[in-house]
């Protein structure tokens, strides 16, 4: 059977053995009930069904139990975040100790910062990748001004070379050979969102420290996407968001992972609150403060239960599948993708993400030949929800919880077919 088929794809997904988690989300339709091709779980998961269950128990339980539901429902809310630790361990790769579910994602990256961009005179510099997701940017910039430094001077660009699109290790290991020893912090998006590289966080982690930097790490579009190896990779910490590929609603809270090696540094600055305390005498509330051990002695607030809930519906669909098998589809899943691409012919479509399956996840970054936002708005017509980043780039995300062979095969086959009518 020709791969360039629908055929093909259909016996592709009766061959997936996790094509039944489909089932468990709600795909988004058009007017007329058809569902979408829905590629933007790279920007905004879709909902497990399960969710609404596991926000109801919440709602009953603070409906008949106020405020002894924090010791009494079903899922005691002083803990609750507590529920989420192991999985979200095994999502990332990294100890339970290192992670913990808090705050929003730029929020974190700024406590982050508290604790591991400590500048000096000397070393006070931060190096980002040029194309950087501008919320982290724009984060560092402050962090610079906030310590008195002048973000021309401090922030250093990794930036690709000319007519390239993805960085090369080697120009990292320039900068620091130049600027080694006036650099404080490296702190890049471990895949970038634009063009979907994800990058060897070892390597980069290894560099920074032998030139004695921090290393930190944007997981935002690693987290349920790629096995990130968190602890292995050896980063001082990593932040992420858990709306895009974790499938935790809107806004939802983000994950935090701190290395062991800090977890019981109690010297180390931070930003505190009653939730960094000690749980056993937290509520004698005439304490001094007493830091918890590892990630949670990051903690500021009481979390919000109904956003815990949602991610928790979702994790538990991770645990059940695993990063490995889930991966392991992804790559297939993207493969065909982009094996279906090149028949479009290699003259009007470029994919800039890396070929390697090894340094990327699910998303292709898809440029066409004069293409404008024109073409975009055909493929949402013709029911492709994908996302669109000037100048010219297509980014899909075909996510192997719930997209299938098919979506990626329409998808393509309405690409085609818009592109044959402009020709
Ligand atoms: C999605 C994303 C963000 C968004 O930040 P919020 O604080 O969740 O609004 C920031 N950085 C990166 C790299 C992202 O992909």
């Amino acid at each position: 059977m020709h791969k360039a088929t629908l055929d093909y794809a259909k016996q592709q997904d009766e061959l997936d053995e996790l094509s039944m988690y489909r089932n468990q989300f709600h795909i988004p339709k058009d007017k007329n009930g058809n569902e979408l091709i829905y590629m933007t779980g790279n920007s905004l998961g879709l909902q497990p069904k399960q969710t609404k269950a596991y926000i109801n128990q919440e709602l009953e339980d603070w409906a008949n139990l106020g405020v002894e539901g924090h010791t009494e429902a079903k899922n005691p809310w002083l803990a609750y975040h507590e529920f989420l630790t192991e999985s979200m361990a095994n999502v990332v790769g990294a100890k339970p100790i290192e992670v913990v579910t808090m705050n929003t994602l730029t929020a974190n990256l700024h406590f982050m910062m508290v604790s591991f961009y400590k500048p000096t005179k000397t070393r006070y510099k931060i190096i980002i990748e040029s194309d950087a997701f501008p919320s982290d940017k724009y984060a560092v910039e402050s962090q610079l001004r906030h310590h008195g430094f002048d973000e021309a001077d401090g922030l250093i660009l990794w930036k690709p070379r000319k007519n390239e699109e993805l960085l090369r290790y080697e120009d990292l290991e320039t900068i620091l050979e130049k600027h080694g020893n006036e650099v404080a912090l490296i702190m890049i998006g471990g895949v970038n969102y634009y063009t979907g590289q994800y990058f060897n966080l070892k390597r980069i982690t290894e560099l920074g420290h032998k030139y004695n930097c921090m290393v930190g790490f944007d997981c935002a579009h690693g987290a349920g996407n790629v096995e990130l190896n968190l602890h292995d990779s050896g980063a001082d910490f990593a932040v992420w968001c858990t709306y895009k590929y974790l499938n935790s609603g809107p806004g939802s809270l983000a994950g935090c992972f701190i290395h062991e090696r800090h977890a019981y540094n109690k010297d180390l600055n931070r930003f505190t609150g009653w939730w960094s305390h000690n749980k056993k005498t937290r509520f004698n509330m005439r304490h001094e403060f007493d830091v918890l051990p590892g990630a949670e002695g990051w903690q500021l607030s009481n979390p919000p239960i109904l956003s815990m809930a949602a991610i928790k519906a979702s994790l538990d669909i991770f645990n059940e599948v695993g990063i490995k098998k889930l991966t392991e589809k992804s790559k297939k899943l993207t493969g065909y993708f982009e094996f279906l691409l090149k028949q479009l012919g290699e003259d009007t479509i470029k994919i800039i993400t890396p070929v390697n399956s090894n340094e990327r996840g699910c998303q292709l970054s898809i440029q066409v030949l004069n293409a404008d936002k024109a073409l975009h708005n055909k493929l949402t017509e013709a029911g492709v929800i994908s996302d669109w980043r000037e100048p010219d780039v297509i980014r899909c995300a075909p996510t192997p919880l719930y997209n299938s062979f098919q979506d990626v095969y329409h998808m393509v086959d309405k690409l085609k077919d818009i592109l044959n009518k402009k020709n």
